[in-house]
């Protein structure tokens, strides 16, 4: 007869142990977590360390969050969010920006609003003082008027050197631009530095470095984004998005950031998910909906990530050819405190001197940068 007491004395002993098992484990995650995009200037790792002091000092979770983005909003040196974005296709800068509380289960969203330069904080008082999810344009500035808000230009010199510069680059078929010297302009082969030229007679303290960019950006317009999640250490979470979205959009253009289930969505007994990159994209697989629900169905958060990020691939038949130009990131935290970073492409599209990162600050430890993970490989 086979002998079933060691297995048996085994199963009851590993039936006791799990529970134990389970606490060391929980004692051994940080108890409040921060996540964020890793944008320019360290604005992710600053964003992530002031929401951590918040969440740290007793604050809400949404107070931490629209306080870490803020500080990227109101950084002239970034270029895809808030005050200094790049602006649309006329020269304005039009902001979008949703948030997610998650203790309330509320959320509130503005689309292409103007000449305010922390979209985060109004989207926040349309949730707190509206009826409404989400308002943009015309609506959304008298809105954020009637809720106190200082009306400011939101272009700065450099953003405005770039835009320029982008309408200077633009040829019809015969060659020809309004915005420059007409019949006697030089052939289009030499309309870089043509282009240039005429920016740094406009613009003469414009160092090369910017006017390397700028030209970067005329030929391969930028998106950007800061998405920033919180978990405190009662398990409550919060999430916010915010950016200026696509350079030289057709106004009225409002990408995945302020879509409450696309570039943002939190769901209390879950997690939270948001995106940077290629908001139509995004908006195709609907996901940081698709996200959070992978992970209520028991996927990791990077396996979330990466599966939403291979259904963006099958629109494309997974054609990385076609693929090549997208730039596309997820970010997830769970509600143990688990997180994840995960990118379409290992590096983004043009000028990637690293791989793709995202800011992590855990309870007791530094606000950082780690490494993401990625669908695929560019050669
Ligand atoms: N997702 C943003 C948009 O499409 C831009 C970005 O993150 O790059 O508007």
């Amino acid at each position: 007869m086979k002998d079933t007491t060691f297995t048996r004395r085994a199963a009851i002993l590993g039936a006791a142990a799990l529970p134990a098992i389970r606490n060391a484990a929980a004692q051994a995650r940080p108890r409040a977590v921060v996540i964020s995009s890793a944008n320019r200037n360290n604005g992710g790792v600053n964003c992530c360390a002031k929401a951590m002091e918040i969440l740290k000092a007793g604050g809400d979770t949404l107070d931490a969050v629209i306080a870490g983005v803020n500080i990227v909003e109101l950084d002239p040196r970034d270029s895809s969010v808030g005050y200094g974005g790049l602006p649309n296709e006329e020269g304005v800068v039009e902001l979008d920006s949703s948030c997610m509380h998650g203790p309330s289960r509320r959320g509130g969203a503005v689309g292409a609003l103007r000449n305010i330069k922390t979209p985060s904080k109004v989207a926040r008082m349309v949730m707190e003082q509206t009826d409404h999810m989400m308002l943009v344009g015309e609506g959304a500035l008298r809105f954020a008027r009637a809720m106190g808000f200082k009306e400011e230009d939101l272009l700065t010199e450099e953003s405005r050197l770039q835009w320029l510069t982008w309408k200077k680059s633009l040829r019809d078929g015969s060659g020809h631009n309004n915005w420059g010297p007409g019949i006697d302009a030089p052939p289009s082969e030499q309309r870089k530095a043509a282009v240039l030229r005429e920016i740094k007679e406009m613009f003469p303290n414009a160092s090369e470095e910017l006017l390397a960019e700028a030209w970067e950006n005329a030929i391969h317009p930028p998106h950007g984004t800061i998405n920033c999640i919180a978990l405190n250490e009662k398990g409550e979470m919060s999430a916010v998005t915010t950016t200026s979205g696509l350079a030289w959009k057709i106004p009225g253009r409002v990408g995945d950031s302020p879509i409450v289930g696309g570039g943002l969505w939190l769901d209390q007994d879950v997690g939270g998910a948001g995106s940077t990159g290629r908001g139509e994209e995004n908006l195709r697989v609907c996901g940081a909906h698709t996200v959070v629900e992978n992970m209520r169905h028991g996927m990791a958060p990077k396996d979330a990530c990466l599966d939403a990020l291979k259904r963006v691939s099958r629109n494309f038949n997974d054609d990385l050819k076609r693929l090549e130009p997208i730039d596309l990131n997820f970010y997830a935290l769970r509600k143990d405190g688990e997180c994840a970073g995960a990118a379409l492409w290992n590096k983004a599209s043009v000028n990637a001197t690293r791989g793709a990162q995202f800011a992590v600050c855990r309870d007791g430890g530094e606000s950082r940068q780690e490494n993401s993970v990625f669908l695929y490989e560019r050669k």
